[in-house]
């Protein structure tokens, strides 16, 4: 495939580091687990050493860390086990989150009558922090859901304030981390989150593995039965090497993180600058200083771009309009309709990696320019 890749949000191409460590966990240590004999303690040992990585990365503690088959899962056991665990009646977050939150908040309030709370935010969907502090006042039991950086426009919320509301107001935290994970030092250590979640394919790990954090003291109950696996939090044979792979790709992650950040950083202002002055009727969705690998172009729309993202690709581009493609139809952005802008303009996610380049982004604006 010759395209060239802009969708870095949507996930990742692997490491060849990676597929490495992964290749070599599935040829050599393939003993279940949950064996007693000596097979079954090697790949028992991948994982608690992957456990241990992650927890070091984080600044928390081993046993804050579960396995899952990624971040919905996460997302699904840590909602729900909110509330039928801890009390929770009361959900505060925004139309902005991922579809496996708002789903899952959606399901609650059907089955469990859980109240919902959307908390304001701005013309460029910045989360409004006192009316934050209001909500968190009120006399329920609380959680607070709200995504550290948004997926679709980069937008990025400062959990040291949020999770200093919650602290304050005796709310639970949850932040889905999934679009920064890997992408800054997070330290949960000093910040107040209680719950977070990490999904291995957005940081150049596989695809169907995650993990979810969950502040040690807490405890909820899990979403799936049927084994004692992740300390009875997560049922079902370990997925071994990608587990494996997961831990591989994010001690690369932070490798380099400073060079590799300033790198895509420098693309993505390359990219602005160049639509600026090129494409001056296009606006950008979001806060475009928002996380450094993430800006959402609108173009105005007409007559010859209904159809952009395709455009795009048969021009060898890939890059999202920030909407889920259903049976072939595309549905608009639920977060580019929640900013009120999807009536006149047309969205255009672009994501980076540290596999991009600058001669990459000329490319994809040369051609963009046309429409
Ligand atoms: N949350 C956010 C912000 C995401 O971007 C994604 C992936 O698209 C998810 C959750 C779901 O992650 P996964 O693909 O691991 O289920």
């Amino acid at each position: 495939m010759n395209q060239i890749y802009l969708d870095n949000a949507a996930t990742t191409a692997m490491d060849p580091q990676v597929i490495e460590a992964m290749m070599n966990v599935m040829i050599n240590t393939y003993g279940n687990p949950s064996s007693v004999h000596q097979m079954g303690a090697a790949s028992r040992d991948i994982i608690e050493d992957a456990r241990q990585s992650i927890a070091r990365l984080l600044k928390a503690e081993p046993s804050e860390i579960f396995f899952t088959s990624g971040a919905t899962e996460a997302i699904n056991t840590i909602l729900e086990g909110a509330v039928k665990s801890l009390g929770v009646n009361h959900i505060i977050t925004s139309p902005l989150e991922h579809p496996a939150v708002i789903e899952t908040i959606d399901k609650l309030k059907t089955q469990y009558g859980v109240q919902i709370s959307m908390v304001n935010f701005d013309e460029l969907g910045q989360i409004d922090l006192q009316h934050l502090k209001e909500l968190t006042k009120i006399p329920q039991k609380n959680l607070v859901c709200l995504m550290h950086a948004n997926n679709e426009l980069g937008n990025l919320l400062s959990i040291k304030k949020a999770s200093e509301i919650c602290k304050q107001n005796g709310a639970f935290f949850f932040s889905d981390t999934v679009q920064s994970m890997g992408k800054f030092k997070l330290n949960f250590a000093v910040n107040n989150l209680d719950f977070a979640a990490g999904s291995a394919h957005k940081f150049h790990g596989p695809k169907g593995v995650g993990f979810m954090f969950i502040r040690g003291g807490l405890s909820i109950l899990p979403h799936m039965n049927g084994g004692p696996q992740e300390r009875n939090m997560r049922a079902g044979t370990e997925n071994i090497s990608g587990i494996a792979g997961l831990a591989k790709a994010f001690e690369i992650a932070y490798e380099n993180l400073d060079d590799i950040s300033e790198k895509i950083l420098s693309l993505k202002q390359h990219l602005i600058q160049r639509i600026k002055t090129e494409i001056p009727e296009a606006i950008f969705h979001g806060d475009s200083e928002g996380l450094y690998s993430i800006i959402n172009i609108g173009l105005p729309k007409a007559t010859h771009n209904k159809m952009l993202i395709f455009n795009m690709d048969v021009e060898g581009f890939a890059v999202s309009g920030g909407s889920a493609c259903s049976s072939g139809v595309m549905n608009i952005s639920h977060v580019i309709k929640a900013l009120g802008k999807s009536d006149d303009y047309i969205p255009v996610r672009v994501s980076f990696s540290k596999y991009n380049n600058l001669e990459e982004i000329d490319k994809f604006v040369d051609v963009l320019k046309k429409y």
